[in-house]
């Protein structure tokens, strides 16, 4: 008997942080200034009253965060409300003063709703149940032996968005949050910093023998923030509840945590159940009332949506969908493209190597500095410029990166840079013949094994002429010379 093949069941919610000025129900800071990260701020700084909780002090709704979550709500399909309601969630942990979280139970704002997702090919929709507001708990901080409590993240105003149990893999549920981050993003909702906890996710994840419907006991991974690790929790999960199934034993209802460095999930404590959170509507605050025009408002100003533009670009600028999906998931990186494209009469002749350059180098670039690109010196002007030296042959790839290099930090402007650095490309066959020499005589053993049929051995000789040549001399041209001097023939030509 063959051991019984299994199916995963796996719904995701996402806590997103709103991007409003103030928190959502007193007008204490909910985020830095620009430029300045969660961590810089003073422990305890922006509290008040209303978000510890003091006897007497009552909330009042930020209409703000009300809009935010009707335009998450429009651009997924979801049914807004008119009216909905607050409830407490009770409990009890040092970073929540109050001894609840404000949130929403019965009625959410927004009810239903889905989103594509393009999984190997294939194009699924993933439902969603709800969209509802929230307040964000504080921080318990644990250093020097003891637990402190940071309440500047108290009352910050969250949306949960609830899918349903519609995915069935963990590169699906990578390629869900994916998609919905680039969503909210491109709506300007949350900054998404993933980081900075603006994007988390809590996944819930049961097994069943394959083709069946009824659903197997579920386990919640709590409080995930990265795509990969989302993905490799969900692995790592899927495989031991079917061990534990295929032990004869039962998988226990309960919470557990991933940790990223021994890529294991371990108990955090056994499921609550709702009841046990107590909810009942928050007598502080009023039913929320949404006004017809908001919603109209929300809805004829929607922005173009990640998959539109994707196909747009595929379109227009003929790019694989990888390139696409890269240069749609972040706003910052999309009008970065767009502008820098929009300099060039045929978009098309360079716009996979404009998409290059965002992918490689200058996503390097913004890795390494932990700037964003728009938070950088570079400017589309200066990208434009370089792939358009680039294109036509004045400036080989390796001084590209060199001038997008110092652009990043200096903003110089592309002309200077490469005339102080001496970075046009050498076209000058005869320039490059005697470095071109030189570098044959030294490889002798190398030469023999390009005679012998490796190629391979084609891109070592250039590499080393282009080194040679302070990466100034064409690869084309360098090439050309190789198999002259060596009387080797072209590929095309044997
Ligand atoms: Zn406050």
């Amino acid at each position: 008997m063959t051991a019984p093949s299994f199916e995963a069941v796996i719904g995701l919610e996402v806590h997103c942080q709103l991007s409003t000025a103030t928190k959502i129900f007193c007008s204490c800071p909910a985020r830095p200034p620009e430029g300045v990260s969660v961590s810089e701020i003073p422990a305890n700084r922006n509290i008040c009253e209303v978000c510890c909780g003091h006897p007497g002090a009552l909330p009042v709704m930020n209409s703000e965060a009300v809009k935010l979550a009707i335009r998450a709500g429009v651009a997924v399909g979801s049914t807004i409300r008119h009216k909905s309601l607050f409830s407490r969630k009770n409990y009890f942990y040092p970073d929540l003063p109050k001894g609840y979280q404000i949130s929403q139970y019965e009625t959410a704002i927004c009810e239903g709703g889905g989103i594509y997702v393009e999984s190997k090919g294939q194009r699924k929709l993933i439902r969603l149940r709800r969209i509802h507001l929230e307040e964000d708990a504080g921080k318990s901080v644990h250093e020097f032996g003891v637990t402190l409590v940071n309440l500047n993240r108290a009352g910050v105003p969250l949306v949960e968005i609830v899918g349903e149990p519609d995915l069935s893999s963990p590169e699906e549920a990578g390629d869900y949050l994916r998609e919905l981050h680039a969503i909210v993003t491109c709506l300007g909702i949350t900054d998404g910093n993933m980081q900075e906890g603006n994007f988390r996710c809590d996944a819930n994840v049961s097994i069943r023998p394959a083709g069946t419907t009824e659903l197997g006991t579920r386990v919640e991974i709590k409080n995930v923030n990265s795509f990969r690790f989302v993905e490799k929790a969900l692995e790592f999960e899927i495989q031991r509840q079917i061990a534990v199934v295929s032990s004869g034993k039962q998988v226990v209802q309960e919470t557990r945590l991933y940790d990223p460095q021994k890529d294991q999930t371990f108990p955090m404590r056994t499921k609550e159940e709702a009841e046990d959170y107590r909810y009942f509507p928050d007598p502080d605050l009023m039913p929320l009332i949404v006004a017809q025009e908001w919603i109209e408002f929300e809805k004829s100003h929607l922005p173009e949506l990640p998959a539109q533009k994707r196909a747009r670009y595929l379109r227009d600028f003929a790019l694989s969908d990888q390139d696409a999906r890269y240069m749609t998931a972040q706003n910052a990186v999309s009008q970065f493209f767009e502008n820098v494209i929009s300099q060039f009469s045929e978009p098309a002749r360079v716009a996979k190597m404009i998409s290059n350059l965002i992918s490689g180098e200058i996503s390097r670039l913004s890795n390494e500095s932990s700037k964003a690109i728009h938070e950088s010196q570079l400017t589309p002007k200066h990208l434009a410029q370089v792939v358009e030296l680039l294109s036509r042959g004045k400036l080989s790839s390796t001084a590209a990166k060199k001038v997008l290099n110092l652009a990043w930090t200096s903003g110089e402007a592309v002309d200077s840079i490469i005339q102080r650095e001496g970075l046009t490309q050498e076209n000058d066959a005869s320039a490059l013949e005697p470095l071109v020499a030189e570098i044959l005589a030294q490889n002798t053993a190398a030469i023999e094994e390009l005679r012998s049929g490796k190629e391979k051995v084609m891109g070592f000789l250039v590499g080393q002429v282009m080194r040679r040549s302070s990466g100034r001399g064409n690869p084309a041209i360098i090439q050309d010379l190789i198999r002259k001097q060596l009387g080797v023939k072209t590929k095309l030509e044997s």
